[in-house]
């Protein structure tokens, strides 16, 4: 009997084992075995498949030990897998080794998951009341102990004493205890108590749904009779989420699972609060700041009799062993943070969690009030269903939304601060009743460059080509793309001159003049500098909605479906550079965020501002924001896209190449590239220098494929294979990095 085996190392091939005898009866599909590897290597690895076919022309190796009797991964998930491996072009061990918590697959053998235990006093169930109270006898003390212990117990409903609990009883002595529990009154016991919380309880039932929520929810339930995947086009706060409260609920009644995607851990604590109220425990959360012993406990209980109802999670939850999923949904489905980036596999969890629930047969539902061109044209052209809600909840008004020209502004010397005229009206209107207000600015730190004013020398970053951001807090200039710190010299390093200036505009030197210009307000700052430390995230966003913060200054963290209901001015500073990005899809990405940043404005009864900062006014997009018109903005997009042949007209597939000596990395682009036409012509772009041409001392290089749709995944996937195997044979260019990135963002 033999095993296919899938490893935790980046390798594409599956590998056999022999079963030993003792092992055949109980081994299967989807467990976990150790097996040597190597040389006297021992690893973590799955079952794929058990059968009596013998390798040929191999010695094959024994299993060493198995270590689950039940499987931990079951057959959608290894479908899965492999779809991701194949689709991605990712090898087989990578997606295992992202898809299961890393103390779930040891490579030590010794870092095991430790279930987390507690000690606890109980009341020996064996004795009745006749018995203890002659075993108490005349001890007055203990007597008095153990009424008090058992008022405690029936008053918080508790079967047992937690240790933390006993310090409610510090009068007594610890002999009084240990009399208690010499005489086996009380018990002394180990459990398995877990780290996540249980025992939550629902504290209200959901919202009724107005009447527009009602249509919508009848409208999806019944354009999921028909198609798998339906998109929900509803604008800001029109109340998407109270529908999938709904969704869930009538998931649950069908016995059903529910996983519920949130683009990143930004989102998931107002969110967290608002499910838990209505789910209680039902519901398990699963993201990056959660450990690893967290996430196994939650993997097992997902594999337990009473798994989870509904599991809220960041991208990596479509991993988790679901027993009967009935519904994906994909919050704010356009983010681009659904898409892993480094290390492989680079999937996107939007289009792996369709493919999930696929292999579930559940039903898939996208949300977004600024989708994404991809999933609306699928809308349009029937491939998904599309539902629209168009009305925010009760009455809300849509924000009214102003463009203001700073270089007009500027000419005419009105620009005397970061912030236009008209802003700083709104804000002083805002602030004089108590509203609130919200200010982005997309670059953190405090200036994107230092430059000499005498020479125009910039520093720049020693590991990457790029120059680097002044981070005024510490002094020092770092490096947004390793993260490497510098300090900020003096005296201009080139000319010895102290004419060192910070160019441009980043979030810490706009929350530096916003004070100022606020004195009377409690300024704050978002941002991935200010959200650093653990709870620093939930601290600013609790004390914006307790009002002890006025204004918060931040980057698009700010921007992402968090809900205030205080909120009368939004602005949006230097709203320009989020559409000069060289990138086919940087005014999807401008309209999306503004969008979305505008729809963090507005309160009951009185209508929001948003004001966006422009140089460049004239630009089209600026007005699909202002009007809020999204359709006009999707037929405008799509035309381009048709024009110049971009998704969703075509496939991309980037393929990069990294190497720490220039030459070679040229030189085996030039290679890949030669070979790949000969196949692909004029679908092959490329080799290009990227933007940032060498990052962490690795020079990059890439090419790039457009294929039209229909053309065969698996020739593509075939050539680009043969492309890789002539570079790794040849001998001066075999250890070049080579990935791709399919459907890259
Ligand atoms: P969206 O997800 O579309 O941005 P939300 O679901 O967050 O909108 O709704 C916006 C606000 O309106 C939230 O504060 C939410 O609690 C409230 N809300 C939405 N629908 C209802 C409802 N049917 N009953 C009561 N409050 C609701
Ligand atoms: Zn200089
Ligand atoms: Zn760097």
């Amino acid at each position: 009997m033999f095993a296919d085996v899938i490893l935790p190392l980046p390798l594409h091939a599956i590998f056999t084992y022999a079963v030993p005898a003792g092992m055949q009866e109980k081994i299967g599909t989807g467990l976990r075995v150790v097996v040597p590897f190597g040389r006297r290597k021992y690893y973590t690895a799955i079952v794929k498949a058990v059968h009596g076919n013998a390798p040929a022309n191999m010695k094959v190796k024994e299993i060493h030990s198995l270590i689950d009797s039940h499987a931990v991964v079951n057959e959608p998930q290894l479908t899965l897998w492999e779809w991701i491996s194949f689709y991605y072009m990712a090898p087989l061990g990578d997606v295992y080794k992202a898809a299961l918590p890393s103390s779930m697959k040891p490579e030590d053998l010794l870092t095991r998951f430790t279930p987390k235990t507690g000690t606890f006093i109980q009341v020996n169930p064996s004795l009745d009341e006749g018995t203890v109270a002659g075993l108490l006898g005349r001890a007055k003390k203990q007597q008095q102990l153990m009424d008090e212990i058992g008022h405690y117990l029936v008053t918080n409903q508790k079967e047992r004493l937690s240790k933390s609990e006993l310090s409610a009883f510090a009068c007594y002595t610890p002999s009084v205890f240990n009399g208690l529990l010499q005489k086996e009154i009380l018990l002394t016991l180990s459990l398995e108590t877990g780290r996540i919380a249980t025992g939550l309880r629902p504290t209200r039932d959901p919202y009724p749904l107005n009447e527009h929520q009602q249509k919508a929810l009848t409208q999806l339930n019944h354009c999921f009779v028909e198609k798998q995947t339906t998109l929900l086009h509803g604008v800001t706060s029109s109340g998407k989420t109270e529908i999938y409260i709904h969704l869930i609920r009538q998931m649950m009644a069908q016995g059903r699972q529910t996983l519920y995607l949130l683009p990143e851990i930004a989102l998931t604590t107002q969110l967290t609060q608002r499910l838990q109220a209505v789910f209680g425990d039902q519901i398990g959360i699963y993201h990056s700041r959660i450990n690893d012993n967290e996430r196994t406990e939650i993997w097992q209980k997902m594999l337990s009799e009473n798994p989870y109802s509904i599991i809220l999670g960041v991208r990596s939850s479509i991993f988790l062993p679901f027993q009967k999923l009935g519904l994906v949904i994909v919050d704010e489905e356009h983010e681009t943070s659904y898409k892993q980036q480094e290390p492989a596999p680079r999937y996107h969890a939007r289009d792996a969690a369709i493919m999930l629930s696929l292999f579930h047969d559940a039903k898939t539902l996208l949300g977004s009030a600024t989708p994404s061109i991809e999933s609306f044209y699928n809308a349009q052209t029937g491939k998904y269903g599309l539902v629209t809600l168009s009305e925010r909840f009760n009455g809300m008004m849509m924000p009214r939304i102003q463009l203001v020209n700073t270089r007009d502004l500027r000419m005419r010397k009105k620009m005397k601060t970061l912030l236009a005229p008209a802003l700083i009206e709104e804000i002083e209107a805002a602030l004089a009743v108590g509203e609130q207000v919200i200010l982005f600015r997309n670059r953190r730190g405090f200036a994107p460059m230092i430059e000499c004013s005498n020479c125009a020398w910039t520093p720049r970053c020693s590991r990457c080509d790029v120059s680097l951001t002044y981070h005024k807090k510490g002094n020092q200039l770092v490096c947004h793309y390793c993260n490497s710190h510098y300090r900020l010299p003096t005296a201009c390093p080139s000319c010895h001159e102290e004419s060192l200036k910070p160019l441009g505009l980043g979030t810490e030197q706009l929350e530096e003049e916003v004070a100022q210009l606020f004195p009377g307000s409690v300024v704050a700052r978002m941002d991935m500098d200010s959200t650093r430390g653990k709870d620093a995230y939930e601290r600013i966003i609790t004390g914006f909605q307790e009002k002890k913060i006025q204004i918060l200054v931040g980057t698009q963290m700010l921007s992402k479906g968090l809900d205030f209901d205080n909120v009368r001015v939004v602005g949006i500073i230097t709203a320009d550079s989020l559409l000069n990005y060289p990138d086919f899809r940087s005014h999807e990405r401008g309209f999306q965020l503004m969008t979305q940043a505008a729809g963090r404005s507005g309160r009951k009864n009185r209508q929001g501002v948003v004001i966006i900062q422009s140089a460049d006014p004239g630009q089209e997009v600026y007005s699909f924001v202002t009007r809020n018109n999204y359709d006009a903005f999707f037929r405008r997009q799509l035309a381009e896209r048709k024009m110049f042949n971009y998704p969703p007209f075509c496939r991309l597939i980037r393929v990069v190449l990294k190497h720490k000596e220039e030459r070679k990395v040229e030189a085996a682009a030039a290679l890949l590239a030669e070979i790949l036409r000969k196949t692909m012509k004029e679908r092959l772009l490329g080799p290009n220098k990227p933007i940032v041409g060498r990052i962490q001392l690795f020079h990059i290089r890439e090419l790039l494929l457009k294929l039209e749709n229909g053309l065969s995944p698996q020739k593509v996937r075939d050539t680009l294979k043969n492309g890789e195997e002539v570079l790794r044979h040849n001998p001066q260019l075999k250890y070049v990095t080579l990935y791709y990135d399919v459907d890259p963002l």
